[in-house]
């Protein structure tokens, strides 16, 4: 098993709820996978991460010496492996060198990424719908989650930008009179095309928001359909400023409102072919064509933080 260790990749998905890892081998197949509880704070992060590595060894009885990528949310400095500004992780403050402490535990090279960066890189390896493989990657990946943010590989590359804002499209504001947004702007795409945005609309006592909605829109109850309808506009808002800033061969929808699956990319994909109608400019773009989701529980972001490795 060792001789073949060094072609074994990790990828950790270091969430607020959940740590998931998993073992990519040399085609990129899933070999393994585990996941915990993340224990908040600095401290509970890096010892979650460890209990995840540990599974994973003992999951595929190789010691897994080779390098670990680690994707996580915030602000994160690739270059030195740290974070900051992690705050639904109770990482906050200083930068946490967090490839530093892991490195040191773990004995292996770390590299860490933004997650909706890694993410951005796991949904370039799906092109689920591009038979044209050999092409250079070139996607937009929008996480619809808590928030709203897009990941960009364009030409094959990952696009930070200067200060790793590049794709925080969720703060593009877009309604002066829309309601304030927590980056201290109003009217964010954030705050009408998002997870939290979704659940204030549609609020729920239990089980996800984003399913009770479009379950009741689905069975014909009209209030759900115009609020599914509102929401499903502001992704394809979000779409559009994608398509037209960087006009990439694809957009990606993942994150956890993408658990929806197709019904989420119909939904999408019909705002905006109604936003295209009055326009044969946009039209002629054919975003509804290029949106793509991801398959439900296909751990992207995991999957991207190995690729970050490679
Ligand atoms: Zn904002």
């Amino acid at each position: 098993m060792g001789a073949v260790s060094g072609r074994l990749t990790i990828g950790l998905d270091i969430g607020a709820t959940k740590t998931l890892g998993v073992v990519l081998d040399d085609a990129g197949g899933i070999r393994a996978s585990a996941r915990e509880a993340t224990e908040p704070g600095a401290r509970g992060v890096v010892a979650t991460a460890e209990r995840v590595v540990a599974d994973l060894r003992t999951a595929t009885g190789d010691p897994l010496d080779g390098p670990l990528g680690v994707g996580i949310p915030g602000l994160v400095d690739p270059e030195r492996g740290a974070v900051m500004h992690a705050v639904n992780l109770g990482v906050d403050g200083d930068w946490l060198p967090l490839g530093e402490h892991l490195a040191e535990r773990l004995g292996v090279r770390v590299l860490v990424e933004n997650d909706v960066n890694a993410a951005a890189l796991g949904a370039a390896t799906l092109d689920p719908l591009d038979p044209l493989a050999s092409r250079v990657d070139d996607l937009a990946y929008l996480s619809i989650g808590t928030g709203l943010a897009a990941g960009l590989v364009l030409d094959g590359r990952l696009r930070r930008g200067e200060h790793g804002a590049a794709g925080e499209i969720g703060h593009v504001p877009v309604d002066p009179t829309g309601v304030a947004c927590q980056c201290g702007q109003r009217g964010c795409l954030e705050t009408v095309a998002s997870g939290s945005a979704l659940a204030a609309a549609w609020p729920v006592t239990e089980g996800p928001p984003a399913v009770a909605l479009f379950d009741a829109a689905a069975a014909g109850d009209r209030r759900a359909i115009a609020v599914r309808d509102r929401f499903a506009a502001g992704v394809a808002d979000a779409v559009r400023v994608l398509g037209l800033t960087v006009d990439p061969r694809t957009v990606v929808l993942g994150g956890g409102v993408a658990q929806l699956g197709e019904p989420l990319r119909e939904a999408v994909a019909d705002a905006l072919r109604r936003q295209a109608k009055g326009s044969p400019f946009l039209a002629s773009l054919d975003l509804a064509g290029r949106l793509r989701v991801v398959p439900s529980d296909y751990p992207v972001a995991a999957v991207g933080a190995a690729m970050v490795v490679r």
